[in-house]
């Protein structure tokens, strides 16, 4: 079975290693390559590894809502965040899929982290907020802030979200703003989640008040990565209890992924514990 992530920057990317790991579980015989894809030969790009044997592609940071233009049918969930980070070839069509949010939701349960009735602040208005946003709403949280460099990126991702989540009746607890986060109280934020992408930068500058950390029990960078990100240094000099990185989430993105490529359910307990290796 022919599979791969594109993405740009790709170096970085450990998926490979965890589907590999998740093949040789069902002694399934597979490739995974990582392949740099810039966004404007993206559409071309996927078109043409599907016409070549190719079966499924994880997809990452920036071609998340870009590929949904190769797409010949899309999941509701992606159609909800409006990003995909999986493709899979069905028939002769390309299905795509969006399996962060599912993975971010299964790695807070598997951290018994709760998030209903909790206030969360998502830092970050691209790809990988789309992608977590619908299924952090369906578990019920009091309330998410959603504050982003570029402010009108946030509203109009909230406003996307709303429409297409049917969410317009409950707008009150989807709410977009700038990193100033001017008029909102910082001593509410329950769960605060980083998911720009400054930590694929070597200068890490995050130009955010430490006070977003006063409350909050629960620090996330979706970024993985082999030491702590100045979000995560942040978080940790703040006291916040749990602080994690993305690995977690990659893994159980990934496993909702391989299953829908391979039909086998892996095991995730191997692919979590070689974090940071
Ligand atoms: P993206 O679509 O390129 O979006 C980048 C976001 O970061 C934008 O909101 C951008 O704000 C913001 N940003 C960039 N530089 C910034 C800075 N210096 N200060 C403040 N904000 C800044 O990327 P993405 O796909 O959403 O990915 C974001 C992160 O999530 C990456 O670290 C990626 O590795 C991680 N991720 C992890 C997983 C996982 O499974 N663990 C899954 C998906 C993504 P502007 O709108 O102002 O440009």
């Amino acid at each position: 079975m022919k599979l791969g992530v594109i993405g740009s920057p790709i170096e970085h990317s450990r998926s490979p290693e965890i589907h590999y790991e998740f093949a040789a579980q069902f002694d399934l015989n597979i490739s995974f390559e990582k392949y740099l894809v810039e966004k404007k030969e993206c559409i071309d790009w996927v078109k043409d590894f599907f016409a070549n044997k190719g079966s499924g592609l994880s997809v990452t940071l920036p071609l998340k809502e870009v590929v949904l233009g190769a797409a010949d049918e899309i999941s509701e969930r992606a159609l909800q965040a409006g990003a995909a980070n999986m493709l899979h070839l069905r028939g002769n069509k390309i299905f795509a899929d969006c399996t962060d949010g599912i993975g971010l939701v299964n790695d807070f349960k598997n951290n018994e982290i709760e998030i209903v009735n909790k206030t969360i602040l998502v830092i970050g208005a691209g790809g990988a907020s789309r992608g977590i946003l619908p299924s952090l709403l369906n578990e019920d949280p009091k309330q998410v802030i959603v504050a982003n460099r570029t402010t009108e990126k946030s509203f109009k991702l909230v406003s996307e979200i709303q429409e297409t989540s049917g969410l317009q009746m409950k707008s009150s607890i989807l709410m977009p703003t700038g990193l100033s986060l001017k008029g909102i109280d910082f001593n509410t934020f329950d769960i605060v989640i980083n998911a720009t992408s400054i930590s694929t930068s070597k200068e890490q500058t995050l130009d955010i008040d430490k006070a977003i950390f006063n409350k909050a029990s629960v620090a996330l960078d979706l970024y993985y990565s082999q030491s702590d990100t100045l979000f995560m240094k942040m978080a940790k000099d703040s006291n916040v209890h749990t602080v994690l990185d993305g690995w977690g989430m990659l893994v159980h993105q990934a496993a909702a992924s391989f299953n829908q490529w391979s039909g086998f359910n892996p095991k995730i307990k191997e692919a979590l514990k070689s974090r940071r290796d």
